[in-house]
C-alpha cells in the first residue's frame, strides 16, 4: 500500500469511527453502525430483502431474470397476507417481530404505538439465542433503520444501489449472520406513476431491483462455492398498491395479498407453497440459523419448510 493510500485508509478509518456513535432509535436519521464483526455462524446465514411496494401481478409482469433464476431454488407463495394497515412501517415490523400488529402495535408510519419491548425484532430474538451473531441492515429509507435493533452494522444510503453496493462490501468483508437490505425503488415509482402492472415505469424499477438482486446473488454463489457457506435468501414487500396508493387498502386484494420467495440452498425445483402470512418469514428466517422458536416470544407465524 503506497503511503498516499495509507494515510487515506487512516482518514477514512478516522470518519469512520466519528460516526459510529449511537443515538436514539426513533429520532430522524438513526445513527450509524459501523462495526463489521466477522460472522459467528460458519455455514448458514441468513439474507432478508425488501423490496417496497412490489405488486405481486407487477412483479410477475416485469422482467426479472433473476428472480425466474431463483424460483427453481426457492420455495415461492404469490398470495401472501400481509395484513391490514396497507403502509410500510406496520408491513416490515409484521415481517422483521414476527407478529400482526395487534401485538407490535404500528397501524401508521409512524413508531409512537410500538410494542416492540414485548415483541421484539428477529435481531434481538436471535441474539437472545445465539449472542455473538453479527448482524446488518443497510435501507436508503429511515424508517426502516428504527424497526430492527442490536445490529453490529446499520447504515442508511440514498439510492437502491448504494444498499447493494454496499451489501455485496460487507458480505465479502466479514459475512454477517443475518443482513436485512431495504430497496425503495419500486415504491417510489408506485407513487409517482402507479402501482400498475401495466405501468412500465414501475415494471421498469422492479427490473432495476432485480439486477441488484443479480449481482447480490453472484456473491452468495461465489461465497458458497468458495466457504461452504449457505445463504438461506427472503424476498418479499411490504404492501402492493392501487392508483398511487396503497394506505387503507387492506381490502383490495392487490395491495394486502403479496409474495415471498425464500431462495434455500440445494433445493432443486421450485415448490409452492399454498397458504403463507408476512407473519411466518420470521421463524423461518430463525429456524435456518438452528434458532428453535421459544414459546414466550408468542409469535404468530410457524416455520414454513
Ligand atoms: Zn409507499
Amino acid at each position: 500500500m503506497a503511503v498516499k493510500k495509507i494515510k487515506l485508509f487512516l482518514f477514512l478509518s478516522f470518519i469512520v469511527g466519528l460516526s459510529s456513535s449511537c443515538g436514539d432509535k426513533f429520532q430522524p436519521k438513526k445513527e450509524i453502525r459501523t462495526d463489521c464483526v466477522l460472522g459467528s455462524e460458519p455455514i448458514r446465514k441468513v439474507l432478508f430483502i425488501g423490496w417496497d411496494g412490489v405488486r405481486t401481478d407487477a412483479l410477475i409482469a416485469a422482467q426479472t431474470p433473476c428472480i425466474d433464476s431463483l424460483l427453481i431454488h426457492s420455495y415461492y407463495n404469490w398470495s401472501t397476507d400481509r395484513g391490514e394497515h396497507t403502509v410500510s412501517v406496520p408491513g416490515w415490523s409484521t415481517i422483521l417481530h414476527g407478529v400482526w400488529p395487534a401485538k407490535h402495535g404500528l397501524t401508521n408510519n409512524t413508531f409512537s404505538s410500538n410494542n416492540y419491548k414485548t415483541y421484539a425484532d428477529i435481531f434481538t430474538l436471535a441474539k437472545q439465542v445465539k449472542p455473538n451473531l453479527s448482524v446488518a441492515t443497510l435501507s436508503n429509507w429511515d424508517d426502516f433503520l428504527r424497526i430492527t435493533e442490536l445490529e453490529n452494522y446499520a447504515q442508511r444510503f440514498d439510492t437502491d444501489r448504494d444498499v447493494k453496493d454496499d451489501a455485496i462490501r460487507l458480505m465479502n468483508s466479514c459475512s454477517p449472520d443475518i443482513m436485512a437490505l431495504h430497496f425503495d425503488n419500486p415504491d417510489a415509482f408506485g407513487h409517482d406513476s402507479g402501482f400498475s402492472p401495466t405501468n412500465q415505469a414501475y415494471l421498469d424499477a422492479i427490473s432495476v431491483s432485480d439486477a441488484y438482486l443479480s449481482e447480490i446473488m453472484m456473491t452468495i454463489a461465489q461465497r458458497e462455492s468458495l466457504y461452504n457457506e449457505e445463504w438461506l435468501v427472503v424476498i418479499s414487500t411490504d404492501h402492493g398498491g392501487e392508483g398511487t396508493g396503497h394506505g387503507n387498502q387492506y381490502d383490495l386484494t392487490q395491495t394486502r395479498y403479496v409474495w415471498s420467495i425464500l431462495r434455500k440452498p440445494g433445493m432443486n425445483g421450485p415448490v409452492q407453497i399454498p397458504i403463507v402470512n408476512s407473519v411466518d418469514l420470521l421463524p423461518t428466517m430463525l429456524n435456518w440459523l438452528n434458532i428453535p422458536v421459544q414459546a414466550s416470544w408468542n409469535l404468530d407465524g410457524t416455520v414454513l419448510f
